[in-house]
């Protein structure tokens, strides 16, 4: 299987970039954040910290997933990224209500350096716009929701960013510090929020939501082209990780032999994986004619 080999390796490389840029922004900021006295800033740096380790768990899944079945997991391995994907999500919305208390616990004694802020806030959504839209490609491309919840990750920091770079402008315009913690509370709220998306992201997933209309319209359309078969009904997809598994019923004239039955049904199985390609199994329930007339 070439492709999930090209698939893990540059998701993995993907995160690796993403790791060793995080390190550096993160140091950059809790530094200057801690020159500039500016909790806005150092909460945006510690934020950057948690992407770091979440990365390295979002590593791990990538080469979980990659794992091909195995007698206690026939199923494969694909659902270690919807565990990780909720994992990610759920550190992020704890983030942010820590940067929150921390920031509101502030207000009276901030102190901020409003150019420092400025500073360390371009510096930061300049390397994480640059590291979201390099992983987004490689997530979109591959079809990786784990890797998605990562880039998204960035993309909220890139936000956050930006309120400590308003934060920092109204401190050096205006010198009231206050615009700090102030811009921290966004930071931490911002935080929350994409939190909440990413979880929200991996939850038709584990429900099995039927979200794949246009797949099923597919299989609908290669079983109305192969001989003998009526009626194709009960499709359901699922999917896991970065494949899906289908399974169905249909119809077939009842007199024909079950050598027969097998060989069309192979046929069937045969032409959907080649047509869907990340279908990895299908099952199909054969029955006569008419016998599944009340069934959606
Ligand atoms: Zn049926």
């Amino acid at each position: 299987m070439e492709k999930d080999e090209a698939r893990t390796l540059q998701s993995l490389k993907a995160i690796k970039i993403g790791i060793y840029g995080n390190i550096v922004l993160a140091l950059l900021k809790i530094a200057l954040g801690i020159l500039g006295l500016s909790i806005s800033l150092i909460a945006d740096g510690i934020d950057t910290i948690a992407d770091v380790v979440k990365s390295i768990f979002v590593y791990r899944a990538v080469k979980i997933s990659s794992r091909p079945p195995s007698r206690e997991y026939p199923y494969g391995y694909g659902r270690a990224e919807t565990i990780i994907t909720n994992i990610v999500g759920m550190s992020v919305i704890f983030a942010g209500i820590l940067i929150f208390i921390e920031s509101a616990g502030d207000f009276h004694k901030s102190q901020a350096i409003g150019m420092l802020m400025i500073v360390g806030a371009v510096i930061s959504i300049l390397g994480k716009i640059a590291l979201s839209a390099y992983m987004f490609k490689i997530a979109k491309k591959f079809n990786n929701q784990a890797l998605l919840a990562n880039a998204k990750d960035y993309l909220s920091d890139v936000f956050a960013s930006v309120a400590v770079l308003v934060g920092g402008l109204l401190v050096a315009l205006t010198r009231i510090s206050y615009f700090d913690p102030l811009a921290s509370i966004v930071v931490s709220g911002i935080i929350g929020y994409m939190g909440f998306e990413i979880v929200k992201s991996g939850i038709p997933e584990i429900m099995e939501k039927n979200e794949n209309s246009k797949m099923i319209e597919e299989i609908y359309k290669i079983v109305k082209d192969t001989p003998y078969t009526f009626h194709p009904h009960k499709i359901r997809i699922r999917k896991l990780g970065p494949y899906y598994l289908v399974d169905m019923h249909v119809e077939l004239p009842g007199q024909i032999s079950l050598k027969k039955a097998h060989e069309i049904t192979t046929y069937i199985e045969k032409k959907v994986k080649e047509e869907l390609k990340d279908v990895r199994e299908i099952i199909i329930h054969e029955e006569p004619i008419g016998n599944g007339k009340d069934e959606w």
